[in-house]
């Protein structure tokens, strides 16, 4: 049997509830006689002969084998490409080329959870695409008698949607390749880089200038990510921190640090992987204590300041009416500023107005916005007016938008411990000074 046409018909019968069945096709589950007596009673599972170098699965006690010539390897891997037409099955609606993973999480995450009301996206979904879907389907629970339009998705029936990316989430390790020689050495085509810009450097004197030394390991970084995003485990990197900091320091270059006598900064040339350059100990300890017991201790007390802010903010509520304070805040949005204000009330001739995207013709100009901090809505709730549309949309949702200030205070605590880098940004000089 062909193995595509395999996997048709054991999506088409639900073969993906169960995990042993996915294992089965996206790993190489040992052929122990333990093993595959567990594999016969999954539907679908592919179980392995060791001896004949064949796969198969079970379909009314008769073996049905599939064809499989690289034995050694798995029957699937998610970036495996194919193409799929309606009769593959229901949730498709077009011909088109797609990869077994997308068709994997289409079937699983959405068609699973809210049926028609999603259709297959055939590309990467991100935490963005699925916000988005919600957004657009999403209705209340149906009460009794009550009936769901086709085209959308009770509460219940989205809140699926993230336990079955839960559930794919359990297949990790078999699709996220942590492990490979390219992530546990460095190509030496990078420490070349690195020696030859660092030398040019160095004949030009520049190696205690932390903005020539920091564009120099920016470019051999780049090589160096761009060397794991091409190789088998750059599903691993997606969080580019992994790269320009972690990375980095084993790998690349220990980075610049700065000396607290002087203000000046060092270059510590090796990486971890090399060694500690025996002429720089100084250097090395005086950073190894910046991350010291104190520090360490006081990204706790960041948590507990956001524990306490949670209690605090907790029973505030927006709610949904107007408590009609005359008193406004004079705002002048510019580039920076104008997304974040965007659903906000302010007030014109006319009334009052929301700022709605397409207003971009209103930056630069002071406009007087209603806002939380004059409020005069009762019991120390607040009016969805000052909240304007985006924190007045949940009427619970002002204790968890206060408490990102405290958690940013809790990450620069954590900077102040962990280690921290050097890196060139572009900063506007307009935005900061006026
Ligand atoms: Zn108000």
């Amino acid at each position: 049997m062909n193995k595509f046409d395999y996997l048709f018909e054991a999506i088409n019968n639900r073969a993906y509830v169960r995990k042993s069945f996915l294992l089965s096709i996206f790993s190489i589950v040992t052929p122990s006689p333990a093993n595959n007596k567990r594999l016969k009673d999954v539907p679908y599972a592919l179980i392995r002969d060791d001896e004949t170098k064949q796969v198969y699965f079970y379909k009314d006690n008769e073996k049905v084998f599939v064809d499989h010539p690289d034995y050694d390897k798995a029957l699937f891997h998610k970036n495996d490409k194919l193409t799929v037409d309606m009769s593959v099955h229901e949730f498709i609606k077009d011909k088109f080329e797609t990869t077994v993973g997308l068709l994997l999480v289409n079937l699983v995450v959405f068609f699973e959870s809210v049926g028609h009301a999603a259709s297959y996206i055939n590309g990467p979904i991100t935490s963005g695409t699925v916000r988005g879907l919600i957004d657009s389907i999403m209705v209340d629970n149906p009460k009794e008698g009550e009936e769901i339009p086709s085209n959308k998705a009770s509460v219940d029936q989205c809140l699926n949607i993230t336990k079955n990316l839960d559930y794919l989430e359990g297949m990790n390790d078999v699709f996220v390749k942590a492990s490979s020689l390219d992530v546990l050495t460095v190509h030496p085509d990078v420490i070349k880089l690195r020696d030859k810009l660092l030398n040019e450097l160095e004949k030009e004197n520049k190696l205690d200038d932390p903005a020539a030394v920091a564009k120099v390991i920016d470019e051999v970084v780049a090589l160096d990510a761009s060397i794991q995003y091409n190789g088998p485990s750059k599903d691993f990197f997606i969080d580019k921190k992994f790269i320009d900091n972690a990375r980095k320091k084993m790998f690349v270059v220990f980075d610049m640090v700065p000396d607290f006598n002087t203000g000046k900064y060092q270059l510590l040339r090796n990486s971890l992987n090399e060694g500690w350059d025996k002429d720089n100990y100084p250097a090395y300890i005086n950073t190894a204590i910046s991350g010291s017991y104190d520090r360490g201790n006081a990204t706790g007390e960041g948590g507990a300041e956001v524990k306490v802010m949670i209690l605090l903010t907790d029973r505030i509520e927006a709610i949904d009416t107007d408590c009609q304070t005359p008193r406004t805040e004079t705002v002048v949005l510019n580039d920076f500023s104008f997304g974040s204000w965007v659903g906000g009330y302010y007030k014109t001739e006319d009334g009052l107005k929301v700022l709605s995207k397409v207003d971009k013709g209103l930056m630069g100009k002071p406009l007087q916005f209603r806002v939380p901090q004059f409020c005069e809505q009762g019991d120390y709730n607040l009016c969805k007016v000052c909240c304007g549309e985006k924190l007045g949309a949940i009427k619970n949702r002002v204790s968890a938008e206060t408490v990102l200030i405290f958690t940013q205070i809790m990450l620069q605590r954590m900077k102040g411990m962990h280690s921290s880098q050097l890196k060139m940004v572009k900063l506007d000089l307009n935005r900061i000074v006026k």
